[in-house]
């Protein structure tokens, strides 16, 4: 490409250079010649009117021949002639062997007007001469012409030295417009191929300046022009990949599973959540068809109708089968849309914003959301169960009162230590609900001391000798001595192991036996309540800590019991740092740990 514009550049300045100097040649040759011929002519004349003046005698031959002769002196050929076109007399040629002049186109013109001219090839001398003839009235006789002629060959001497100049002149020229055309060509394409490597540099990325150039002409400032042009163009570009970068560092560290899907229904983009959400190799699927990534039709039809341009979209869909988790989709059409290089297209812009040219669908984890969603109702409908049982009965038996079994000795006092019991069972459950309430929100105020654990199982076994021994259960009591002290609230320890030792009577029948014993490790102390009562199903056996769940409701409620205790106990526990579970096998009975940390 360089060599080429350096040869056309080169060649076309010696194209001109040499058709300069032909034109020069030929119009100096042109002038040259019409000067000569104009002073050849003015010459002539003023010789014509020499001859005029001082005209020869016609019918005397010798006269005639001395006129000539003479008028030859000037250094002009002169010959004579008659109205036939004879030659009469002729300084230079013998008139005798002439031919006859009358066609002659000076003669004739001389003839009829009274003078001519012509610039011709002399037939009689061979060469070429410049004529002037004038028509002369002699005394006596016809008129003749009288003519002058000067040769055309000095012209051609001074025309050929010219040229043979002129050829050195242009020679030298020419060699120093070669070289200089040359140098010039092969610096001006240097220069324009620096500038196409320049924008080779910048297409590929590599924005370094150019040297400033010189000298200073439309090429220099056109370097200064891609100069800018390069600097505001890597501006720009670092700019947009800042923006870029901060974009996806965005999306990438969202929870949000986002993807982007083209108008061909293709995924352009997706971030790290979205892969793994839907359970894919995150290096593999951009560019691949969205029926291919995504399988839920839910999904698959909500990103379709965004596609179609429908805004506004958004729905639950559940995905995963063995885990299953919820997701709130939303799904927004977009106008206009870059497809990832990585599919290998151009960018697909929708000018007409008729039709979208991509969507965006958002995946939001709210399976918690949902859950919680669904404990809430569940809670709310327990609660109105458990109070609409007393309330009811308190109710019921307050209308039989007033009905008139007020007055009835027998039944009345019976009915009024039910409405007691039920109004106590509420007042239980409304107490368990607030203090629930009051761990779930956090604002359980602890009261960490060092406990002693002999103690607070004496306490707490106090109550429970009681209602055990009334039922024919046994109570043992375990303790090594020298146990070290646990830390934690007292008030709220207690209250979870006498829920523990109620349950176990609750639970143990006539005859059976609980024992309530203690053990330290480095860290904790465990405290087990195991009875040998009804024992508990393997499979609800992690289910009877939620609120509200009990194995046996009928059995519960007719104990008083809320459902409530364990999830409580639970609560505290771990507001303790500990752990509260339980071992049972159903008909053999029942073994709860809780475990405290010990006091430092
Ligand atoms: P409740 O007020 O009904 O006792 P809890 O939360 O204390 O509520 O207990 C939940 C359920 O766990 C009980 O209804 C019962 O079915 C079961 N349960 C608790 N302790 C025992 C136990 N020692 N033996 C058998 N089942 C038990």
């Amino acid at each position: 490409m360089r060599a080429k514009l350096f040869w056309k550049l080169g060649l076309t300045y010696l194209a001109l250079l040499i058709g300069g100097l032909l034109a020069v040649d030929l119009y100096s040759a042109r002038v040259l010649r019409r000067d000569y011929i104009r002073s050849a002519n003015d010459k002539l004349t003023a010789l014509t009117n020499v001859a005029q003046n001082r005209p020869p005698r016609i019918d005397d031959t010798v006269d005639l021949h001395a006129w000539t002769k003479w008028m030859a002196e000037s250094g002009a050929r002169v010959t004579v002639i008659d109205r036939t076109g004879l030659v009469l007399d002729d300084s230079m040629h013998d008139p005798e062997t002439m031919e006859n002049h009358s066609n002659r186109p000076e003669i004739r013109e001389a003839f009829a007007s009274g003078s001519g001219e012509s610039v011709r090839h002399s037939a009689t001398l061979g060469r070429d001469l410049v004529y002037r003839a004038v028509r002369y009235q002699p005394p006596t006789g016809p008129p003749v012409v009288l003519r002058l002629a000067l040769p055309l060959a000095q012209i051609n001497f001074a025309l050929a030295e010219l040229r043979q100049r002129l050829l050195v002149a242009s020679l030298v020229i020419l060699l120093l417009g070669t070289v200089f055309s040359f140098a010039f060509s092969r610096i001006f394409s240097v220069r324009v191929g620096r500038l196409k490597d320049f924008s080779h540099r910048v297409a590929q990325g590599d924005f370094h300046p150019l040297p400033s150039e010189r000298p200073h002409d439309e090429l220099a400032d056109l370097a200064e022009a891609m100069n800018e042009t390069a600097a505001r163009l890597d501006q720009t570009i670092q700019s947009l990949s800042g923006e870029r970068n901060r974009s996806s560092a965005i999306l990438r560290s969202m929870v949000e599973g986002v993807g982007v899907i083209d108008a061909r229904e293709r995924l352009v983009f997706s971030n790290r959540a979205f892969s793994e959400i839907l359970g894919l190799d995150s290096t593999a699927i951009e560019g691949r068809p969205v029926i291919e990534v995504v399988r839920n039709s839910d999904l698959l039809s909500l990103i379709r109708r965004a596609l179609r341009g429908e805004e506004g979209l958004g729905t639950d869909v559940t995905i995963g089968i063995v885990q299953p988790r919820t997701f709130s989709v939303t799904a927004t059409p977009v106008q206009a849309l870059e497809t990832a290089a990585s599919s290998g297209s151009s960018a697909v812009v929708d000018a007409a914003a008729e039709k979208p040219s991509g969507a965006v669908v958002v995946l939001h984890d709210v399976t918690e959301l949902r859950r919680l969603e669904r404990v809430r109702q569940d809670f709310v409908a327990n609660v109105s169960h458990e109070f609409k049982t007393p309330l009811t009965a308190i109710q019921g038996f307050a209308e039989t009162l007033l009905s008139g079994a007020i007055s009835d000795p027998k039944n009345n006092r019976r009915f009024i230590e039910i409405i007691r019991d039920h109004a106590t069972r509420l007042a239980r459950l409304t107490d368990d609900l607030l203090k629930l309430a009051r761990i779930e929100a956090g604002k359980l105020d602890l009261e960490f001391y060092p406990v002693g654990i002999p103690e607070l199982i004496e306490r707490c076994s106090e109550t429970t000798l009681l209602k055990a021994s009334r039922k024919h259960i046994a109570l043992e009591i375990d303790v090594p001595p020298a146990l070290p002290d646990v830390r934690g609230d007292p008030a709220l320890l207690r209250d979870v192991l006498q829920n523990l030792l109620d349950n176990a009577v609750q639970y143990t029948s006539a005859g059976g036996h609980i024992r309530v014993s203690a053990a330290v490790d480095t860290r904790e102390a465990i405290i087990t309540v195991a009875d040998t009562g009804i024992g508990i199903p393997l499979a609800d056996q992690e289910r009877i800590f939620e609120r509200f769940y009990r194995v046996d409701v009928a059995r519960s409620r007719e104990a008083g019991g809320t459902g409530l205790g364990l999830s409580i106990a639970r609560h505290i526990v771990e507001a303790h740092g500990g752990r509260l579970w339980v071992e049972s096998e159903v008909g053999a009975g029942s073994k709860f740990f809780f475990s405290i940390p010990l006091a430092a």
